[in-house]
C-alpha cells in the first residue's frame, strides 16, 4: 500500500538567546528543517558553547559580559546552518519533471566525480561553528595526576 505523507517545516530563532540569568538552547532557541540532519547537533552545539563560559564565570575566571558571546557565537550559526538545510530541502523535494531527471539521473553521476562531490557537500553541509574573539575557552591545565604520570 502506497504511503503518503505530507511533512512541513519551520525555521524559528528566538530572538535572544539570553535574558539575564535564562539562556535558550537547542530547540528552545531554534528549529530548522530536518535535511542536513543537524537540528540536535545546533543544540549540543550550543551547549558546548555556553558550559564552559557559565562554569568559568561562575568560578570567577572569566567576567560575567564573557556570557553574551554565547548568543553571538551561536545565532549567525544557526543562521547559515539553516540556509543550507532550506538549500538542499529544495532539492530534495524538487516536483519539477525536468528538474527532477536532473537531480535523480545527472546528480549520481556528478557524485562520482573526484573532488566535486566533497567540494559541494562543503558549500552545502555544515559551516564549523565559530567562536567570536576572546570568547575562547582557556586551556585546561593538565591534571596534577597526568602531569606526574608525564614525569616518571
Ligand atoms: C523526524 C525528526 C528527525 C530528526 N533528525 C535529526 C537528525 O538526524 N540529526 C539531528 O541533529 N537532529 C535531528 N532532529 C532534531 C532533533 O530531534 C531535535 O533538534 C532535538 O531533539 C532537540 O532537542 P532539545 O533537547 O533541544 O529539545 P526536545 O528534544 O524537544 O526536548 C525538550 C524536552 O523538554 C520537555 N519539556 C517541555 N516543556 C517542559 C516543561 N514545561 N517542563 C519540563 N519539561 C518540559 C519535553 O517533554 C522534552 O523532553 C530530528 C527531528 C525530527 C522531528
Amino acid at each position: 500500500m502506497p504511503r503518503a505523507a505530507v511533512y512541513s517545516h519551520h525555521f524559528r530563532c528566538a530572538a535572544r538567546f539570553r535574558v539575564g540569568r535564562v539562556f535558550l538552547a537547542g530547540d528552545a532557541a531554534h528549529a530548522m528543517p530536518p535535511w542536513i540532519g543537524q537540528g540536535m547537533a545546533a543544540g549540543v552545539r550550543d551547549v558546548a558553547n555556553l558550559c564552559w563560559k557559565l562554569d568559568a564565570v561562575l568560578s570567577g575566571q572569566l567576567p560575567e559580559p564573557v556570557l553574551d558571546s554565547y548568543e553571538a557565537d551561536r545565532k549567525p550559526h544557526v543562521k547559515e546552518v539553516t540556509r543550507r538545510a532550506v538549500f538542499v530541502g529544495r532539492i530534495i523535494t524538487e516536483r519539477r519533471r525536468p528538474v527532477t531527471w536532473l537531480r535523480d539521473a545527472v546528480l549520481p553521476v556528478l557524485n562520482g566525480v573526484p573532488g566535486l562531490a566533497s567540494g559541494c557537500r562543503t558549500r552545502t553541509g555544515f559551516p564549523s561553528p565559530a567562536t567570536t574573539p576572546g570568547s575562547r575557552p582557556a586551556p585546561v591545565p593538565a591534571h596534577p595526576a597526568a602531569r606526574s604520570r608525564s614525569h616518571t
